[in-house]
């Protein structure tokens, strides 16, 4: 999962060099005038905007490298958003791929030189993420800009990218290094690709005109003209693709997202007040879509999502599992909107770090498998020697540990709080608490939802982010969910545990205090609706801790006074949660008993277009999950790109156990 960063050096002109290829990131000339020239222009924009009729625009590249094309095509995007404010293009999704990516200080030193565009390179500083593979989504909404910097060879991700039947990209940045330097890239897969995934009348420009890459496109289906290059280049080359036929999926029908899109003219029903119900109107609204959010209880965030405070880090295996893969994705990006939302409103939390210890054997030879392995990059995780883990703890823990540095601890009551309040300022949003659902009816142009209280909203979607809640509806009749009671322990402040500078996890967890108190947790009871707190369990939270930190004094000595709360997590049989549209899961059995006979499943019907989707199912991972999973499921909805490779959504379709159900046989 972590990927090689690149090594540079800075030629005479100040101009970046690549060792490896042994060639320029951009000309020595002027690298932006370079991008308006053969990028911009030759895509014909920013003109092509002024015409477009969609929400959004995909710019796709093949080569983020110093990030200079997309700081040109954001600046650009801004200065047309001011000048048409009314335009319906409301949103520029960048996509790019890069295999090396560069240290964030080499990104930095390349772009000083661009005074112009100052404001964008430090907004991008800001989020640049750390190397490691995957699709790294970070959201400019000052400029309506949002960047997917998928880390990976091009070949490996492009296939994994979900279109819509139409398309995806509305215009490529060609770039790479010289196809004289780099023959890998420019190849016929990658043109094939590129046509899968373009739109009717997508276009692109790059700045070559090598003869390997005007025939490579030609096969492809485009439509190529020469231009003149720039600067010292004679030629380069722009083109169409003129789409004949629906986009190549890169799923089986099953598995496709079976909803119709929703925009900013659309009105969505939120079911639930916790974590999963703020994230998701949050990415609602920062996309300009009206929500109601209905809440069962007189305020929000009372279930699960009511815990004081929270552990924030994620859950990793020694190898890049789809599970691990999914924790490690979701908790860069929360890194990342949870810093924004810590600038603008009142969020109690502290980024101390996350400390994992080694309590035992068996837990020393896991750790050290993960360490050994080098499958996640240093800066996510490492690993800490007992002594290096007692300085960094501030108490003693007498034990070796992993340790996540840009983890800690968040409030989650607040971060609701603070996403709905954020969510206010971007689109209309309505919260109607003591407002419990009682049924969900959907028709071929809307969808209602009644409450218990007899009133009724009409929606064109409605997204279940119902937590532990979710097992009283029937829409979630077919799957197995599995509640499960944790009780945390609200711990006074003593000494020496006020001392405690980050998070530790063992079987269970501690936190730095917070208005006096510390969380310490958690139960794990399986089938257990009851939220009243228990002092059985106080005992048995304090003795896995005494257990698990068996040689520290302090631990043993720890006193409380048996404040805790209690909450019910909602949980499923792979521990993944449930991320996309929920349908009528019962025909998708009949849909796909074929399955069985091993028949083709290009073959098998789609899934009938739903009106209801479900973002549930987060367990104790919510802090962590949520913001990613529900600028999913919003992007989902919006028929935008998403910021999740293909196998990654199919591990968190809701559809999944049916399907795997039909494969085996059970339908
Ligand atoms: N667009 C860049 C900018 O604005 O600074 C310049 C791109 S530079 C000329 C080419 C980039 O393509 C390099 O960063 C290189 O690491 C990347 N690259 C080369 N081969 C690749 C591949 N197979 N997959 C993904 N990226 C690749």
């Amino acid at each position: 999962m972590k990927t090689t960063t690149a090594q540079v050096h800075f030629n005479d002109s100040g101009t970046p060099v690549a060792d490896h290829f042994d060639d320029v990131y951009f000309s020595n000339d002027s690298g932006i005038d370079e991008t308006r020239h053969v990028f911009m222009s030759g895509n014909d924009l920013p003109e092509r905007w002024h015409t477009h009729t969609g929400e959004s625009f995909v710019i796709a590249e093949t080569g983020f490298g110093t990030g200079l094309n997309f700081l040109v095509a954001m600046q650009a995007f801004h200065e047309f958003r001011q000048a048409n404010p009314q335009h319906v293009l409301k949103r520029l999704y960048f996509l790019s791929t890069e295999k090396f990516p560069l240290a964030q200080k080499d990104m930095q030193h390349a772009l000083l030189r661009f005074t112009a565009l100052e404001h964008e390179a430090t907004a991008l500083a800001t989020q640049y993420p750390i190397a490691m593979e995957g699709c790294h989504r970070m959201n400019f909404a000052n400029y309506g800009v949002t960047l997917d910097l998928w880390m990976g060879d091009v070949h490996a991700l492009l296939p994994q990218w979900h279109a819509p039947r139409r398309g995806l990209v509305d215009a490529w940045f060609l770039d790479g290094f010289a196809p004289s330097k780099n023959p890998d890239m420019w190849t016929a897969q990658l043109f094939s690709e590129m046509a899968r995934l373009s739109v009717e009348g997508c276009t692109f420009g790059t700045f070559t005109a090598a003869g390997v890459v005007k025939r490579g496109l030609k096969e492809a289906g485009f439509a190529i003209q020469k231009r003149p290059g720039f600067g010292r280049k004679r030629d380069m080359l722009t083109g169409q693709y003129h789409r004949d036929a629906p986009s190549a999926p890169s799923s089986p029908p099953y598995y496709r997202f079976a909803a119709d899109a929703v925009n900013s003219e659309s009105h969505v029903v939120v079911v639930g007040g916790g974590l999963a119900g703020a994230a998701v109107t949050h990415a609602l609204a920062s996309r300009g879509i009206r929500t109601t959010v209905l809440v069962a209880d007189e305020q929000v965030a009372q279930g699960a999502s009511g815990n004081p405070q929270g552990g924030f880090y994620p859950q990793l295996h020694s190898e890049a599992s789809h599970a691990s893969q999914i924790q490690a994705h979701t908790f860069l990006y929360a890194n990342r909107l949870y810093r924004g939302l810590a600038e603008q409103s009142s969020l109690r939390h502290e980024f101390c770090g996350v400390m994992l210890l080694g309590f035992n054997a068996a837990q020393q030879a896991r750790q050290h498998k993960l360490i050994t392995q080098q499958v996640w990059p240093e800066a996510l995780i490492h690993g800490l020697d007992a002594t290096e883990a007692d300085t960094r703890a501030g108490v003693t823990v007498n034990s070796d540990a992993l340790f996540v540095p840009l983890g800690g601890w968040l409030s989650p009551p607040d971060v609701v709080a603070g996403l709905f309040e954020q969510a206010a300022h971007l689109a209309p949003t309505v919260i109607l608490t003591g407002h419990k659902v009682s049924g969900v009816v959907s028709d071929e142009r809307h969808v209602q939802v009644h409450c218990v209280n007899g009133e009724t909203v009409t929606a064109d979607h409605v997204i279940m982010a119902t937590g532990a809640e979710s097992i009283t509806s029937a829409l979630f009749e077919p799957l197995a969910l599995r509640p499960v009671r944790g009780q945390v322990e609200a711990v006074p402040t003593q000494s020496p545990l006020d001392q405690l500078q980050t998070v530790l996890c063992h079987k269970g967890y501690l936190t730095p205090a917070c208005d006096g108190r510390h969380a310490l947790g958690s139960t794990y009871i399986k089938n257990d609706t009851d939220t009243r707190p228990r002092a059985e369990e106080s005992t048995q939270n304090l003795a896995t801790h005494q257990q698990a930190m068996a040689n520290c004094d302090w631990m043993e000595h720890l006193q409380h006074d048996g404040t805790a709360r209690a909450a019910v997590r909602l949980g499923v049989a792979d521990h993944q949660p449930l991320v996309g549209a929920l349908g009528e899961l019962d025909t998708h059995r009949e849909h796909y008993a074929s399955l069985a006979s091993g028949k083709r499943v290009e073959t098998a019907p789609l899934p009938p277009a739903s009106r209801v989707s479900a973002l549930t199912a987060l367990g104790s991972r919510g802090l962590t999950t949520a913001p990613l999973l529900a600028e999913l499921l919003a992007s989902q909805l919006c028929h935008d790109p998403l910021p999740l490779p293909e196998p990654l959504l199919q591990a968190l379709n809701p559809n999944r156990f049916i399907v795997r159900d039909c494969i085996r046989g059970k339908c």
